[in-house]
């Protein structure tokens, strides 16, 4: 079976969060799989170092005309990985930054990703493939073009990765992008009179599936549903939730190469090294302290607003903090104004930081508002750091309470609560430091935690099964 998989972001050449990851782990765990083949398609952006990657031309080329202009697309290969093929075209992919910087997204977002999705149906009308799998809204549009626009025959699986992002547009798309008119209709793009690029994915696609099972019922009720519930649940025979997971050859403490000391779960003393260098690196005092950290988009979805508070409470406890994260301005510098002598930020998107803190810290805190998947906890369970999170989404389907904790549970244990508030969070937090205070059922949580498979073997099984029924 050959699968077409079609991404904005595939690690390491493109991420900026969890899609990131998906697109490099999802298609490297289906070709480990008997007779599958991904192949994976990414704008070849202008931030990729092309020497470094040894990023070459294919030779192969193609046009699309869109209201008389002619855009040339041109396709790449990188040694480092022939399972990706990359298209070049010059307003898709030479820019700043992907998708937009400090004063908003890039006005052009439409044609920009209407282009890469007409590169997709191009390349599909000259190579032959079985299943196209879409993610996010910006690969939505090819979920139409692909089938209605060129007459290809194929099946399509979406993936929703975040139902908040789904890239609205005003209705000229409709005539700039030459979509059809005839599926300007509530069933398909039309949103509030607006053409909505994830709504196209959800109408067009075969079959549609989101990150995590809790997720898939969460999209379908107005708290989470961002004005799309309706249309989710008239599409719900259609639905999957499919737990992501993360890749374990990159993300292991065992070989993880910028750590000051690898380790494993019969190695569990050089964590502590670990977590030695991180202090010094950040300047702050006492290895009898617990470190607690965050990771993360520094956005209202993963609760730092709600962290932000906290923080203020925080700050006289006997403890550790560290954040790490990039994202809305006022975030930033609301949350650097909070550095003291235990609280250390840094803003900023850094991947080698980010292991340190997974591999440093005692714990991870999550307070998200809502959560597709989010990857960040079961990253910490590997590396034996107990996450503490709200109940929702994929967190819900990761992690449990350390009490009601069982070897036997897919899950991996942590600290769980259930409310919004910053009350909840901070009881989450002094249950924590109660955790860590007892040596050796820390000791115990630790050791299971990076014992839990979060593995991508087992979800790739069930996309391929999904691939087959579509
Ligand atoms: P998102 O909602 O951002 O997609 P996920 O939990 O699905 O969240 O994925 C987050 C991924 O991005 C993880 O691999 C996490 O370590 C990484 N990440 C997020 N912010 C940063 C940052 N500032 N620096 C380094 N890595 C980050």
């Amino acid at each position: 079976m050959k699968i077409l998989f079609a991404s904005s972001e595939i690690f390491p050449f493109a991420k900026t969060g969890g899609l990131g990851d998906v697109g490099s782990a999802l298609p490297k765990a289906l070709n480990q799989e008997n007779k599958i083949h991904a192949l994976s398609m990414m704008p070849l952006y202008r931030s990729i170092d092309r020497q470094k990657y040894a990023i070459e031309p294919l030779n192969y080329h193609f046009t699309k005309t869109l209201c008389g202009i002619v855009h040339p697309f041109e396709l790449y290969h990188s040694k480092h990985d022939e399972n990706i093929v990359f298209v070049y075209n010059e307003t898709l992919c030479d820019r700043e930054a992907f998708y937009g910087d400090k004063s908003g997204d890039y006005a052009d977002n439409a044609l920009r990703f209407g282009l890469f999705c007409y590169a997709i149906a191009e390349y599909l009308s000259r190579e032959k493939f079985d299943i196209l799998h879409l993610n996010d809204w910006q690969s939505g549009l090819a979920a139409n073009i692909v089938k209605k626009i060129y007459g290809i025959e194929i099946k399509t699986v979406f993936t929703i990765h975040n139902l908040a992002y789904q890239g609205i547009f005003t209705k000229q798309t409709m005539t700039d992008l030459e979509l059809n008119w005839d599926d300007f209709t509530f069933l398909g793009y039309e949103f509030y009179d607006a053409v909505n690029f994830l709504k196209a994915g959800i109408a067009f696609s075969d079959a549609v599936t989101t990150v995590s099972p809790t997720y898939a019922r969460e999209i379908a009720t107005a708290e989470h549903g961002y004005l799309l519930d309706y249309f989710i649940n008239s599409n719900q025979d259609k639905i999957y939730g499919i737990l992501n997971g993360i890749d374990i050859d990159y993300f292991n403490p065992a070989h993880d190469s910028s750590l000051s000391k690898q380790y494993d779960v019969t190695s569990m003393d050089k964590k502590e090294s670990n977590k030695k260098a991180l202090l010094k690196s950040t300047g702050l005092k006492g290895e009898e302290k617990a470190i607690f950290s965050f990771v993360g988009r520094l956005v209202e979805q993963k609760g730092v607003d709600m962290l932000l508070r906290a923080l203020v409470h925080l700050k006289d406890m006997n403890a550790n903090f560290i954040l790490l994260g990039s994202g809305e301005p006022w975030l930033e510098e609301t949350l650097k104004s909070m550095a003291c002598e235990n609280i250390y930020v840094k803003i900023g998107y850094d991947e080698d930081f980010s292991k340190h803190l997974y591999a440093g810290s005692d714990f991870l805190m999550m307070p998200s508002v809502y959560e597709p998947c989010g990857l960040n906890q079961m990253i910490a369970l590997k590396y034996g750091t107990l996450p503490i999170v709200r109940e929702t989404g994929g967190l819900k389907d990761s992690v449990v309470d350390f009490h009601d904790y069982t070897k036997k549970g897919s899950r991996g244990p942590g600290v769980t609560y259930h409310d919004n508030s910053v009350f909840a969070f901070l009881i989450a937090i002094s249950k924590a430091l109660s955790i860590y205070s007892d040596k050796k059922l820390f000791h115990t949580l630790k050791e299971e935690a990076m014992k839990k498979d979060f593995s991508w073997k087992n979800s790739a099984r069930e996309y391929i099964k999904l691939y087959r029924s579509c």
